[in-house]
Order: structure tokens, then C-alpha cells, then sequence
């Protein structure tokens, strides 16, 4: 199967206000995809859309969020369900500063719905660092059911590399993300990563012609296949 797990919609201020959550799975599922995840920053809020529009273009969704933690290392925080992301989205909006956030700046944060309506915008700025540390913020997904899976590992800002160097022996990720995963052997074998892990890739799409720009094709052996 054919996955994209990593995308944004209008919800994310640096994402285009055009990615309606149901012209991302559209697109997603149109581009070849049969799983998907919507990752917004910090909040699960276009989930509920994006799940009925999943349900509606016959695609598997994964509800997910990419969390920011206090280190500003982002990570893909995976769920069984829309609702047990919800929850987590409410915790982390509590952790979030309250910073005066100007969409004109910053870009807006529409919540919609499945028909593209707008029904609510997002106070605080959602790329902002939440106060939970990356085992808080593991702690806590895995607490809901969920996998917590480090962003874009290897790149060089708002990544488990950039940010600590390596990835240190009490926090066990059984997946890591790459934005190249054919440098994984590689990061292996000079130890910033740990071995025999699952890799995944996707596009972290933040505008409509990304989505599903880079579709690879998931293991069937895969425990993201186990969530939802
Ligand atoms: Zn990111
Ligand atoms: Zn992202």
C-alpha cells in the first residue's frame, strides 16, 4: 500500500489556506495513496473533516499530529483514532505559550470542515514549542494508544539530530522518519541513529501540489498499519 503520512493542511500557519482537509485526502488518494495521515502543527482540529473525507474518497486515514516539543524537535505523534488524537491535540494546546499570534504574520489556522466551510481559526500560534520535553510529549501519545515517530530526523532544524546529535538509548522509537531515507545505512554506521529500525517518508506537504508528491510503499509488517 501506497502511503503519504506526513501532511498539512490549512490549519498549519506556514501550510496554504487552500489545503482544505478534504482536497488533501482528495489529492492524497488521487496521487495513488491508500493511506494518509493529516500531521498539522500541534493540533488534531481538521481531523474530524479529514476523516469524512477519507471515509468519502475510499482512503485509510491515520490521525496524526506533529507535535513541537520544548526542544523544538518536531514529532509525528500516530493514533487509533481521531478522538484519542483530539485529546491529545487539547493537551498540547494547553501547553502551548500564549503568544500574540497576527495571522497577517504568521499565516492563518482554519479549522473547516469537510465541505471546505471555515468553522473556527486557532488563537495561539501552533508552530510555537509546547512545554513538554520529547519524552513528555512520547509519554503521552503512547499513553493515548499512539507511536511516536521523530520528524524529518536527519534534517538540519526542528529535528531529533539537529537538536540533540543522536538519538540517546532510553528513548526507543521503533520508526523514524527521514526526509532521505536512503541515508539511513549511513547515519547507522557513523551512530547518530540507532539499527534495525523502521523508516518511513513522506512529502510534509504545505501546499496541494506536494501532497502525495513522494508516495512509497509501507510494509505490511508495519505497526502504523496496526492503529487505526
Ligand atoms: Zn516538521
Ligand atoms: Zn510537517
Amino acid at each position: 500500500m501506497l502511503y503519504d503520512l506526513h501532511l498539512h493542511t490549512a490549519l498549519s500557519p506556514c501550510a496554504e489556506d487552500d489545503m482544505t482537509p478534504a482536497s488533501v485526502i482528495g489529492l492524497a488518494r488521487l496521487a495513488g495513496a491508500g493511506f494518509a495521515a493529516v500531521t498539522d502543527h500541534n493540533s488534531a482540529l481538521n481531523l474530524p473533516a479529514a476523516e469524512i473525507a477519507a471515509r468519502e474518497y475510499g482512503i485509510r486515514l491515520l490521525p496524526g499530529i506533529e507535535v513541537n516539543s520544548a526542544e523544538e524537535i518536531h514529532l509525528l505523534c500516530y493514533f487509533p483514532s481521531v478522538e484519542n488524537a483530539l485529546k491529545m491535540g487539547e493537551t498540547i494546546y494547553e501547553k502551548l505559550p500564549a503568544v500574540h499570534y497576527d495571522p497577517k504574520i504568521w499565516g492563518a489556522q482554519l479549522v473547516m470542515d469537510e465541505n471546505d466551510a471555515v468553522i473556527g481559526r486557532v488563537d495561539k500560534l501552533l508552530t510555537a514549542a509546547c512545554s513538554l520535553d520529547i519524552y513528555e510529549v512520547k509519554r503521552l501519545c503512547e499513553s493515548l494508544g499512539g507511536l511516536c515517530v521523530p520528524a524529518h530526523a536527519e534534517k538540519d532544524s526542528y529535528s531529533l539530530l539537529s537538536v540533540l546529535g543522536f538519538c540517546p538509548d532510553d528513548l526507543d522509537f521503533p520508526i523514524l522518519e527521514l526526509a532521505d531515507p536512503d541515508k539511513y545505512p549511513a547515519l547507522v554506521s557513523r551512530g547518530f541513529l540507532p539499527p534495525g529500525r523502521e523508516i518511513i517518508s513522506s512529502s510534509d506537504a504545505h501546499n496541494l501540489a506536494a501532497v502525495g508528491s513522494r508516495l512509497r510503499e509501507l510494509p505490511e509488517t508495519s505497526a502504523l498499519l496496526t492503529l487505526p
